[in-house]
């Protein structure tokens, strides 16, 4: 067994270089959890409707990211975090959408 999956299998963080506890890379995965700020008190895996969180074996370490192709971008799990800037959701490039006010080309 690789040692990333035995990681996970075992509960252990899988740190990657941003040190983000991620199953992918960030570029791969909507839902990055810092694992600095993370206090592990596991409300965003409680929030998140599709079940996309693993729990931390370790008692106060992040949740593991387990399933980010399922991720709604519902935002539930950010706003129920009570730790400022402990996780992000990245939007997928085609919908961070500017919108351009034609006569001063300003961006919203
Ligand atoms: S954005 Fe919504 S669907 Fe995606 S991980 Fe957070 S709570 Fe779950
Ligand atoms: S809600 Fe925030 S602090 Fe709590 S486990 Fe999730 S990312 Fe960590």
């Amino acid at each position: 067994m690789k040692s990333s999956a035995k990681n996970i299998s075992e509960g252990r963080v899988n740190l990657n270089k941003a040190g983000c506890s991620t199953a992918e890379a960030p570029a791969a995965n909507p839902i990055v959890i810092y694992a600095a700020k993370c206090t592990g008190c596991n409300r965003c895996v409680n929030i998140c409707q599709v079940d996309l969180f693993l729990p931390n074996d370790v008692k106060g370490g992040p949740p593991l990211v387990m399933y980010p192709g399922e991720c709604w971008y519902c935002g539930c799990c950010v706003v129920e975090c009570p730790e400022e800037g402990a996780i992000e959701l990245r939007h997928p490039l085609m919908n961070r959408v500017y919108w351009v006010e034609k006569e001063s080309l300003r961006n919203y």
